[in-house]
């Protein structure tokens, strides 16, 4: 059975104005973490994007001047939409999911790690958070093992399943909420499966679950 109504909860557009934190989430696929020489976490790995960072998933995809090694990273994305306070029960959290693209500039991600420097100019800047609509999850169970998938030129790069996912949401929820807080408006980025490679003008993005069209775009950059 199908994990979500799709009559959709909220616009992209109607997320990306409406958006408070952004938390992401690193490494939370193994077989990624190992893809890029990490190590699997023991405890969710976090970072976060800046508001001016998000853009709605749909026409075209401009990245910025002068960055020649930015990577997708495709994730499922949750829209939060009550006040962490234990005891709730997780569920209770979500109001709808999205796909997201995490783009990440992996250049200056690798200067930055080797520098001990924050992420964010790798991970924040113009364009780096992309979502769909959000829909409304009807069976948590079966989303779980429902496949989400990138496109690229009609060849599938990324294909992963939440429950592949190191960190399951309750307990990403439960790290969030406990540490820093969260509210509605919030979104939570959980992490790309294996697959990240490079973005380049012309190429054409399909973000798909279960082979169902969640979002397309066609990636160009700024002259
Ligand atoms: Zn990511």
């Amino acid at each position: 059975m199908r994990f979500y109504d799709d009559d959709v909860w909220l616009s992209a557009e109607e997320a990306v104005a409406r958006v408070r934190n952004i938390y992401c989430v690193g490494r939370n696929y193994r077989d990624h973490a190992t893809e890029l020489g990490n190590a699997v976490p023991t405890e969710p790995m976090l970072f976060g994007k800046w508001t001016h960072a998000m853009v709605p998933c749909g026409g075209e995809l401009r990245l910025p001047k002068g960055r020649t090694n930015i990577h997708h990273e495709l994730e499922l994305v949750l829209w939060l939409q009550r006040p962490y306070e234990p005891g709730t029960e997780w569920t209770e959290y979500v109001g709808g999911i999205a796909l997201g693209l995490d783009l990440t500039d992996r250049d200056a991600q690798s200067r930055l790690k080797a520098a001990g420097q924050p992420w964010e100019d790798a991970k924040s800047f113009r364009g780096s958070g992309v979502v769909t609509d959000f829909y409304p999850v009807v069976d948590w169970a079966a989303l779980l093992d429902t496949p989400f998938a990138l496109e690229k030129n009609g060849a599938v790069v990324q294909e992963g399943r939440a429950a592949e996912m190191v960190f399951p949401f309750a307990q990403l929820l439960h790290h969030v909420g406990s540490r820093y807080g969260f509210g509605p408006g919030d979104l939570l980025f959980t992490g790309t499966p294996a697959g990240v490679g490079p973005l380049f003008p012309g190429d054409a993005l399909r973000l798909l679950v279960d082979g169902d069209l969640w979002g397309t775009c066609t990636v160009s950059q700024e002259a």
